[in-house]
Protein backbone atom coordinates (compact mmCIF):
# COMPACT_ATOMS: atom_id res chain seq x y z
CA UNK A 1 0.00 0.00 0.00
CA UNK A 2 1.79 3.27 -1.07
CA UNK A 3 1.65 5.90 1.53
CA UNK A 4 1.58 9.43 -0.34
CA UNK A 5 2.27 12.88 1.00
CA UNK A 6 1.57 16.17 -0.61
CA UNK A 7 0.36 19.61 -0.42
CA UNK A 8 -3.60 19.88 -0.55
CA UNK A 9 -6.66 21.97 -0.01
CA UNK A 10 -9.62 21.27 0.70
CA UNK A 11 -12.67 21.73 -1.45
CA UNK A 12 -15.60 20.17 0.61
CA UNK A 13 -15.72 18.07 3.99
CA UNK A 14 -18.78 15.93 4.35
CA UNK A 15 -19.92 13.71 7.57
CA UNK A 16 -20.15 10.01 7.05
CA UNK A 17 -21.56 8.70 10.07
CA UNK A 18 -20.85 9.91 13.57
CA UNK A 19 -17.27 8.49 13.07
CA UNK A 20 -15.97 9.05 9.37
CA UNK A 21 -15.46 12.00 7.73
CA UNK A 22 -15.12 11.82 3.65
CA UNK A 23 -12.89 14.95 2.44
CA UNK A 24 -12.91 15.83 -1.12
CA UNK A 25 -8.97 17.52 -1.77
CA UNK A 26 -7.26 18.76 -4.41
CA UNK A 27 -3.76 17.66 -4.16
CA UNK A 28 -0.85 18.86 -5.79
CA UNK A 29 0.54 15.03 -6.78
CA UNK A 30 -2.65 13.22 -7.18
CA UNK A 31 -5.21 15.85 -8.31
CA UNK A 32 -8.26 16.00 -6.79
CA UNK A 33 -9.08 12.45 -4.84
CA UNK A 34 -11.42 11.64 -2.07
CA UNK A 35 -10.49 10.59 1.16
CA UNK A 36 -11.77 8.92 4.29
CA UNK A 37 -10.99 10.05 7.53
CA UNK A 38 -11.85 7.00 9.79
CA UNK A 39 -13.22 6.56 12.82
CA UNK A 40 -10.74 7.22 15.65
CA UNK A 41 -12.53 10.19 16.57
CA UNK A 42 -9.78 11.63 17.87
CA UNK A 43 -7.98 11.72 14.83
CA UNK A 44 -11.21 12.83 13.24
CA UNK A 45 -11.31 15.87 15.49
CA UNK A 46 -7.86 16.68 15.16
CA UNK A 47 -7.88 16.90 11.68
CA UNK A 48 -11.05 19.05 11.23
CA UNK A 49 -9.57 22.11 12.79
CA UNK A 50 -7.01 21.81 10.28
CA UNK A 51 -9.19 20.44 7.45
CA UNK A 52 -11.83 22.75 6.97
CA UNK A 53 -13.00 23.96 3.21
CA UNK A 54 -10.39 26.56 1.97
CA UNK A 55 -7.28 25.29 3.69
CA UNK A 56 -4.13 24.87 2.48
CA UNK A 57 -2.57 21.51 4.35
CA UNK A 58 0.22 18.97 4.18
CA UNK A 59 -1.95 15.66 4.01
CA UNK A 60 -0.56 12.08 4.13
CA UNK A 61 -2.58 9.97 2.64
CA UNK A 62 -3.30 5.69 2.18
CA UNK A 63 -4.12 4.21 -1.63
CA UNK A 64 -6.27 1.15 0.11
CA UNK A 65 -7.84 1.38 -3.79
CA UNK A 66 -9.65 4.23 -2.12
CA UNK A 67 -7.87 6.90 -0.06
CA UNK A 68 -7.59 7.05 3.64
CA UNK A 69 -6.57 10.57 5.51
CA UNK A 70 -3.89 9.94 7.72
CA UNK A 71 -3.00 13.03 9.37
CA UNK A 72 -3.36 16.76 7.46
CA UNK A 73 -1.14 20.23 8.89
CA UNK A 74 -3.12 23.22 7.88
CA UNK A 75 -0.46 25.57 6.35
CA UNK A 76 -1.02 29.66 7.67
CA UNK A 77 -4.67 30.86 8.03
CA UNK A 78 -7.99 30.41 6.60
CA UNK A 79 -8.99 32.48 3.66
CA UNK A 80 -12.31 33.83 5.39
CA UNK A 81 -13.62 35.44 1.89
CA UNK A 82 -17.23 34.50 0.48
CA UNK A 83 -15.86 34.14 -2.64
CA UNK A 84 -13.79 31.64 -2.25
CA UNK A 85 -16.77 28.96 -1.32
CA UNK A 86 -17.46 30.23 -5.43
CA UNK A 87 -14.05 29.31 -6.33
CA UNK A 88 -13.89 25.78 -4.54
CA UNK A 89 -17.19 24.96 -5.95
CA UNK A 90 -15.84 25.68 -9.26
CA UNK A 91 -13.08 23.69 -8.53
CA UNK A 92 -14.44 20.46 -7.68
CA UNK A 93 -17.09 20.92 -10.28
CA UNK A 94 -14.85 21.33 -13.24
CA UNK A 95 -11.63 18.95 -12.38
CA UNK A 96 -11.50 15.42 -12.95
CA UNK A 97 -10.62 12.68 -9.65
CA UNK A 98 -7.39 11.62 -9.98
CA UNK A 99 -5.69 13.61 -12.34
CA UNK A 100 -3.04 15.91 -11.40
CA UNK A 101 -2.57 19.40 -13.27
CA UNK A 102 0.41 21.33 -11.63
CA UNK A 103 -0.72 24.36 -13.84
CA UNK A 104 -4.39 24.09 -12.14
CA UNK A 105 -2.48 23.34 -8.51
CA UNK A 106 -0.61 26.08 -8.95
CA UNK A 107 -2.89 29.07 -9.83
CA UNK A 108 -5.68 27.70 -7.35
CA UNK A 109 -2.44 27.58 -3.95
CA UNK A 110 -1.81 31.19 -4.94
CA UNK A 111 -5.30 32.24 -4.43
CA UNK A 112 -5.88 30.69 -1.75
CA UNK A 113 -2.34 32.29 -0.06
CA UNK A 114 -3.61 36.31 -1.15
CA UNK A 115 -7.48 35.20 -0.36
CA UNK A 116 -7.84 37.19 -3.53
CA UNK A 117 -10.26 36.06 -6.81
CA UNK A 118 -10.07 38.17 -9.61
CA UNK A 119 -12.40 37.49 -13.10
CA UNK A 120 -9.16 37.18 -14.83
CA UNK A 121 -8.34 34.23 -12.46
CA UNK A 122 -11.02 32.14 -13.90
CA UNK A 123 -9.96 33.41 -17.30
CA UNK A 124 -6.84 31.76 -16.87
CA UNK A 125 -8.65 28.35 -15.40
CA UNK A 126 -10.69 28.00 -18.03
CA UNK A 127 -8.14 28.68 -20.90
CA UNK A 128 -6.06 25.68 -19.12
CA UNK A 129 -9.06 23.36 -18.51
CA UNK A 130 -9.79 23.92 -22.42
CA UNK A 131 -13.00 25.35 -22.51
CA UNK A 132 -11.27 28.66 -23.72
CA UNK A 133 -8.62 29.86 -26.33
CA UNK A 134 -5.86 30.23 -23.89
CA UNK A 135 -4.84 33.97 -25.53
CA UNK A 136 -6.33 36.41 -23.91
CA UNK A 137 -6.85 38.44 -26.45
CA UNK A 138 -8.91 35.86 -28.39
CA UNK A 139 -12.52 37.30 -28.80
CA UNK A 140 -14.78 34.76 -27.00
CA UNK A 141 -17.97 33.23 -28.69
CA UNK A 142 -21.45 33.16 -26.26
CA UNK A 143 -23.04 29.40 -26.26
CA UNK A 144 -26.13 30.59 -26.42
CA UNK A 145 -26.36 33.92 -28.88
CA UNK A 146 -23.07 32.80 -30.33
CA UNK A 147 -22.30 36.82 -30.07
CA UNK A 148 -18.29 37.35 -29.88
CA UNK A 149 -16.31 39.86 -28.18
CA UNK A 150 -15.59 41.28 -24.81
CA UNK A 151 -19.68 41.23 -23.33
CA UNK A 152 -18.82 37.20 -23.20
CA UNK A 153 -17.54 37.35 -19.89
CA UNK A 154 -19.26 35.00 -17.76
CA UNK A 155 -18.77 31.36 -17.10
CA UNK A 156 -21.46 28.88 -16.61
CA UNK A 157 -20.56 25.91 -14.72
CA UNK A 158 -23.08 23.19 -14.62
CA UNK A 159 -23.74 23.75 -18.40
CA UNK A 160 -19.96 24.33 -18.97
CA UNK A 161 -20.49 27.14 -21.09
CA UNK A 162 -19.44 30.80 -22.05
CA UNK A 163 -22.28 33.32 -21.93
CA UNK A 164 -22.12 36.95 -22.61
CA UNK A 165 -24.29 39.49 -20.28
CA UNK A 166 -27.34 39.70 -22.01
CA UNK A 167 -28.26 35.92 -22.11
CA UNK A 168 -26.86 35.37 -18.17
CA UNK A 169 -29.26 38.12 -16.98
CA UNK A 170 -32.12 36.03 -19.19
CA UNK A 171 -31.97 33.21 -17.46
CA UNK A 172 -32.39 32.15 -13.94
CA UNK A 173 -29.11 30.83 -12.53
CA UNK A 174 -27.92 30.40 -9.44
CA UNK A 175 -25.16 32.53 -8.72
CA UNK A 176 -23.30 30.29 -7.20
CA UNK A 177 -22.40 28.38 -10.78
CA UNK A 178 -21.41 31.53 -12.48
CA UNK A 179 -17.92 33.14 -12.31
CA UNK A 180 -16.85 35.89 -13.84
CA UNK A 181 -14.23 35.59 -16.29
CA UNK A 182 -13.52 39.36 -17.16
ZN1 LIG B 1 -25.26 35.57 -25.39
Amino acid sequence: MAEEYTQAFVLRKDVRNDKDSLYILYTQKLGKVSAIAKSARKVTSKLSGHLSPGRLVDVRLIDKGSFQLLDGLSRGNKCRELEVLRFLNFIESMTPYNQPDSHVWHIAKEVLERCQIEPVVYRELVGVMGFAPIQKGEALTCAKCKKKGAQVNHFYIPDIVLLCSNCVTGVRIDTNDLVKIS
